[in-house]
């Protein structure tokens, strides 16, 4: 599918899921600094072509403006007429719905998701046991086990994106980069959100739970 197939309408409906999402999120802290970045699939998937609805570079998600968001293809480049730039990090959104197929990726920032991942990085994964949580994953194992993977962060986006590539599992719906923040996402807005907000229940569980026990 071409972006020209795909329908007004199919575009205004990932711009308006993408601007309550932002608008919830920001009201939460998410964006501090103007980190973070949102994107929303359009059309149909096929890995070697697809569109999505992605966050502008360095925008106030605090606010709503003209200038939030811009298309782009697989490539991340923009595909309609605009001054605007992607996020830096449209190359992550990129590998992640060409392995995946999601609907929506979503990318947030925090405290407890930095700190967890630097805590956990010399076992590039966060072991989770038994979280209820867990089953907003679809993962409905008494006292499931997981692993949430930790990649590497650099300056330079590309470089990461390898990483990426090798330690994405389909099961876990998110992945982490060391000492920056979280990717999560879903088949569509909603079941994005929800696994964003699971992994974040978790992460701070974690934590605490970590913290409590003076362990590692
Ligand atoms: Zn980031």
């Amino acid at each position: 599918m071409t972006f020209e197939q795909i329908t007004t309408e199919q575009k205004q409906k990932a711009l308006a899921d993408l601007r309550e999402v932002k608008e919830l999120f920001a009201s939460r802290g998410w964006f501090p600094g103007t980190s973070g970045n949102l994107s929303v699939r359009v059309g149909d998937f096929d890995p070697e072509q697809f569109h999505f609805a992605i966050t502008a570079s360095g925008k106030d998600k605090t606010v709503h403006t003209p200038e939030d968001y811009l298309f782009v293809d697989k490539e991340g480049k923009a595909v309609e007429a605009t001054k605007l730039k992607p996020s830096a990090e449209t190359l992550i959104h990129c590998e992640i719905y060409r392995q995946t197929g999601a609907g929506a990726i979503f990318h947030v920032h925090t405290v407890f998701n930095s700190v967890i991942s630097e805590w956990f990085w010399d076992r590039k994964s966060v072991p989770v046991d038994g979280v209820e949580l867990i089953k907003a994953f679809n993962i409905w194992d008494e006292e499931a086990h997981i692993d949430i993977p930790i990649v590497s962060n650099f300056a330079n986006i590309p470089q990461i994106v390898p990483e990426v590539t090798e330690r994405l599992q389909p099961e876990i719906p998110g992945i982490l980069l060391r000492k920056h923040g979280i990717y999560a996402w879903g088949a569509n807005p909603f079941e994005a959100k929800r696994h964003l907000e699971a992994f974040e229940f978790i992460f701070e569980y974690v934590y605490r739970w970590e913290l409590l026990n003076g362990r590692k």
